[in-house]
């Protein structure tokens, strides 16, 4: 089964068989018939709107209901500009595709705020807005009659530059425009940004600590996916000829959510494939036609129970995020380094140059209702020291880490980076002055490998735009073999490089905890925040987390740990600071600590006492 899932794969992502397929189904159209041709000429059209919907809800997470909508926009934007202007579809489509991308732009301003049912539900009815407007908009889309006469290769009314356009003409232009898009789509998906889209799918709080920006993320999601669902539309307008409102109902909106999740989300491969099987099967099913939905119900609800990851998982491995090729590069750059340089087995490019940083807290107060999570903390976390944060389960430990990496401002009180004021700044500004951390429950995406979570961490040093990447252009290879360079030397450090390309998914709690850590350190911190990093680990892999944050420091890098396990932080940590029931209730060193009254009376208790 594997193995057969190995070969297919190497088949469906091999260059020379694709160009071959490609070349044997553009020269062969003219043996096919009229009638196979059209239906082809529909699969490429459903697999051009199937991309664009696993941009946004394969990749992002981003439900959408109302896809049908720009399809709509696509279609009909492309119609009335022809009809209208009488300009041809290669400057129609492109206008309609920019509209619908837009439009779709302005869609992610409230659609970026709500998520699940309601983002479900607002993309229904943004939909549902859409229709009504082709329904009732007679003049301009000829309501409920439908807009006809739309220049269509089937007709015979298709000229451009003085050529009529054959059907066989017609559906080399989309074969080659859906070929291009998937190409681009794949590109895309193996970049910094494509990854973005993911992590915004599964944890935007992971997103925002290693400097993700979420609206733009999602603002870019969305554009993409109106820009293909345009085309797309576009593309069906002058196959049809013909367009009705009611091509542009809900029932197209499920139509192509049901192809890309029996296909398998993110996969390329088994989507085409179900863009065919799903427009061949309603010809098949004529007979039945009043039942199709029936049968769509049915095939989906089967796909869901068999094989989850849909046909893409069934016949094919998973896909990756990562370009091979610029790993390849990257190890080689790393060799060569190496060999020049003596190894210190600390990766150089995370050393702080100038001073370390430090952190002041100022009479932090939280207030969640009615609950003081927090009461009048201050706080100095010195530079290039290891802090120890710790106290009961509820003293508001978490808290005070998500207040200084920005994830919520304190109902008072002041935070200072490096002496400037930072108070209420967003977690991504955070993350992009340095301050970094870890979250209590690892943040990951599950289906990345430990390798591609990490990259998640190089996304704001990386700088090439969404064009650029989805064109490859010799910057995205610069960037990433880079950023994977350095990824690299983080795995080593971490001692993980022998599960680097496995799934996190199936790997156990520890090698998580590792990967998030690793994700962090990717993203250069100045100053890193840990919640319970060593929570869960095995005694081996706490004594290499000790050794991992002495080179830490080492390197500069200011560190808070939260942590409860005593013997861990003794001769590990500079400082420890004990909060209980939101109060701090002992700053000092370890030894001053244990002996403490009032941190035995709330926290060590008699035990730990007897322990030390
Ligand atoms: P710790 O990390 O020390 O175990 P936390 O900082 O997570 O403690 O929690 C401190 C207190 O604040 C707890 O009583 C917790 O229930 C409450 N709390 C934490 N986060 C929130 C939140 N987002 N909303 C409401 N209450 C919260
Ligand atoms: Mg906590």
């Amino acid at each position: 089964m594997n193995s057969m899932r190995t070969l297919l794969t190497k088949l469906a992502t091999h260059p020379l068989a694709l160009l071959v397929l490609f070349v044997v189904v553009f020269f062969g159209a003219p043996y096919l018939r009229g009638a196979t041709l059209q239906i082809l000429s529909f699969a490429l059209v459903s697999i051009l709107f199937t991309q664009s919907i696993n941009v946004l809800t394969g990749m992002a997470g981003q439900i959408s209901l109302g896809h049908a909508a720009f399809f709509g926009i696509g279609a009909y934007g492309s119609a009335i500009i022809a009809k209208t202007f009488g300009l041809n579809l290669f400057l129609t489509i492109p206008v309609a595709a920019v509209v619908s991308s837009l439009i779709a732009y302005l869609l992610s301003y409230p659609a970026g705020r709500v998520k699940e049912v309601y983002l479900a539900m607002m993309t229904l009815g943004f939909g549902q807005i859409f229709l009504e407007v082709a329904r009732e908009w007679t003049d301009l889309t000829g309501g409920v009659m439908g807009l006809s006469g739309v220049p269509s290769a089937g007709l015979g009314t298709l000229i451009i530059l003085g050529h009529k356009f054959s059907t066989i003409d017609y559906f080399r232009v989309l074969l080659l425009i859906t070929a291009c898009s998937m190409i681009f789509i794949r590109n895309f998906s193996q970049s910094r940004l494509g990854r973005s889209l993911f992590v915004m799918h599964y944890s935007e709080l992971a997103a925002g600590s290693v400097g993700i920006a979420r609206r733009q993320t999602k603002q870019l999601a969305y554009a993409l996916s109106g820009l293909l669902a345009g085309i797309s539309g576009g593309f069906y307008a002058h196959l049809v000829g013909y367009l009705g409102p009611e091509s542009f109902a809900i029932s197209r909106s499920i139509e192509v959510l049901v192809v890309a999740i029996v296909g398998g989300l993110w996969s390329s491969a088994g989507q085409v494939i179900s863009a065919i099987f799903f427009t061949f099967l309603p010809e098949q099913l004529q007979l039945f036609a009043e039942y199709q939905f029936i049968a769509y119900g049915l095939i989906l609800t089967f796909t869901l129970i068999l094989f989850r990851q849909g046909i893409g998982g069934l016949l094919f491995l998973p896909p990756r995020f990562i370009r091979q090729a610029w790993l390849t590069t990257a190890v080689e750059q790393q060799r060569q380094a190496t060999a020049a340089n003596s190894q210190t087995n600390e990766p150089q490019f995370l050393k702080i140059q100038t001073v370390s940083a430090d952190i002041k807290v100022q009479e932090i107060t939280m207030r969640f209702g009615g609950l003081v999570a927090l009461n009048s903390v201050s706080l100095d976390i010195q530079a290039g020291h290891i802090t120890a944060l710790v106290g009961p389960n509820g003293s508001g430990k978490s808290t005070l880490v998500n207040i200084i990496a920005g994830v919520f401002p304190p109902t008072s009180g002041q935070v200072f980076l490096q002496g400037s004021d930072v108070t209420a700044q967003a977690d991504v500004e955070m993350a992009k002055k340095g301050v970094v951390r870890t979250f209590q429950d690892p943040r990951l995406v599950p289906h990345f490998t430990v390798r591609e979570n990490i990259m998640l961490g190089a996304h704001a040093m990386m700088h090439y735009t969404w064009l650029e990447a989805g064109l490859s252009m010799p910057r995205v290879r610069l960037q990433e073999a880079q950023a994977l360079e350095q990824c690299n030397e983080i795995l080593q450090l971490l001692d993980i490089e022998a599960v680097a390309d496995q799934a996190v998914e199936s790997l156990p709690y520890g090698y998580r905890r590792m990967t998030e850590l690793g994700r962090a350190l990717l993203a250069r911190p100045k100053i890193i925040l840990l919640d319970e990093p060593a929570a869960g680990l095995s005694d081996v892999e706490m004594t290499r987390l000790a050794e991992i944050l002495v080179k830490l420091k080492h390197l500069g890098i200011t560190v808070l740990l939260i942590e409860h396990h005593m013997d861990f932080l003794t001769g590990l940590v500079d400082e420890v600071v004990v909060l209980d029931s939101g109060s701090i209730i002992f700053k000092g060193d370890m030894l001053g600590m244990r002996q403490d009254p009032k941190v035995i009376a709330a926290y060590l208790g008699d035990d730990e006492v007897q322990h030390a």
